[in-house]
C-alpha cells in the first residue's frame, strides 16, 4: 500500500474544530455522524460561507442537515439546493451522482461537464460513454457501480475546480461515500487523486497502485477524458481496472 489517508481521522479532526465553534459536545457517534460533523467544518477549509464559517448555518446548506440524514436519497435531496461555493451560480443544478446505493465500487471523477450539467447525471458525455465501455469490458454496468465527482456543480467553461471549491464540496462527497460504503474507490484523473490520495498527487506517479482511504482501497487511474485525448493511456487504464476487478473478486 502507498500513502495512507485516514478519512475518519480527517473528519474527526475537522469536526472537533466545528464542535468547538458551535460550543457543542461531540456526538461520539457513528462514522456517518462523524462525516456529517466534518462536513460542516470543512467549509472553513474552503473559506466559504456555511456552517463552519460561523455560528449561523447558511439557509439551504446541506451540511446543516447531515445529522438528520440517514439515507443516500435523503442526502441527494439535501444537496440539491447547495450554495456552499460559487460553482452553483454558473451551473444548472447539482449533479449528485448515480448508481447502486450499496455499490462495492465507486468511481469518482473531477466534475460535471456541459452534458452532465444539462442532464443532471454524471459521466454522460463522450468521456462518460468511454467509461461505460470500460465498465462493460470489465463485466460491469452503471447500475452495479456508483459514479460521482469531486465537485457536484459544473465549473464554468469546464475549467479545473479551484481548491476552495473542492474543499467546499468534499464534505458532501465524504458523507455520500460513507452512506454507500463501497470497498473500492476508483479515482479518475489528477483532481480526484489530488483529493483522495494526497494533495498534488501526480496521476502518472500514483496510478496503478493501491492506496488507502478510511479502510477503503483506492485505485487511481487516468480520467476517461484523458483517454480521448491520448489513446495511449487506454492500456494502463485497462491494467488498473483489471486490478480493481481482481480485488473485487477476492472480496466477494
Ligand atoms: S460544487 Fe458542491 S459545494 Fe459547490 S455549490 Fe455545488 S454542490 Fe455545493
Amino acid at each position: 500500500m502507498d500513502e495512507q489517508v485516514d478519512l475518519n481521522s480527517y473528519l474527526r479532526a475537522q469536526s472537533g474544530g466545528e464542535d468547538k465553534k458551535r460550543g457543542q459536545a461531540s456526538a461520539g457517534g457513528s462514522a456517518r455522524d462523524t462525516a456529517a460533523e466534518a462536513a460542516g467544518a470543512s467549509s472553513d477549509a474552503g473559506g466559504t460561507a456555511g456552517p463552519g464559517a460561523g455560528a449561523v448555518p447558511v439557509p439551504g446548506d446541506p451540511l446543516s442537515r447531515t445529522e438528520a440524514v440517514l439515507t443516500l436519497e435523503e442526502w441527494r435531496e439535501a444537496c440539491q439546493d447547495c450554495r456552499r461555493c460559487a460553482l452553483r451560480q454558473g451551473a444548472r443544478g447539482v449533479v449528485f451522482g448515480e448508481g447502486h446505493p450499496q455499490a462495492a465500487i465507486m468511481f469518482i471523477g473531477e466534475g460535471p461537464g456541459g452534458d452532465e450539467d444539462r442532464l443532471g447525471r454524471p459521466f454522460v458525455g463522450r468521456a462518460g460513454q468511454l467509461l461505460d465501455r470500460i465498465l462493460q469490458a470489465a463485466g460491469l454496468s452503471r447500475q452495479e457501480v456508483y459514479i460521482a465527482n469531486i465537485v457536484k456543480c459544473r465549473p464554468p467553461g469546464n475549467r479545473t475546480p479551484a481548491k476552495e471549491e473542492i474543499d467546499s464540496c468534499y464534505p458532501l462527497l465524504a458523507k455520500q461515500i460513507n452512506l454507500i460504503d463501497p470497498s473500492i474507490l476508483v479515482s479518475l484523473g489528477s483532481v480526484a487523486a489530488g483529493k483522495l490520495i494526497h494533495p498534488g498527487a501526480a496521476i502518472t506517479r500514483v496510478r496503478g497502485r493501491w492506496h488507502k482511504l478510511e479502510g477503503r482501497d483506492v485505485m487511481p487511474t487516468f480520467h476517461p477524458a484523458a483517454l480521448l485525448r491520448d489513446p495511449g493511456k487506454k492500456k494502463p487504464v485497462w491494467e488498473d481496472i483489471q486490478q480493481v476487478m481482481a480485488l473485487l473478486r477476492r472480496l466477494q
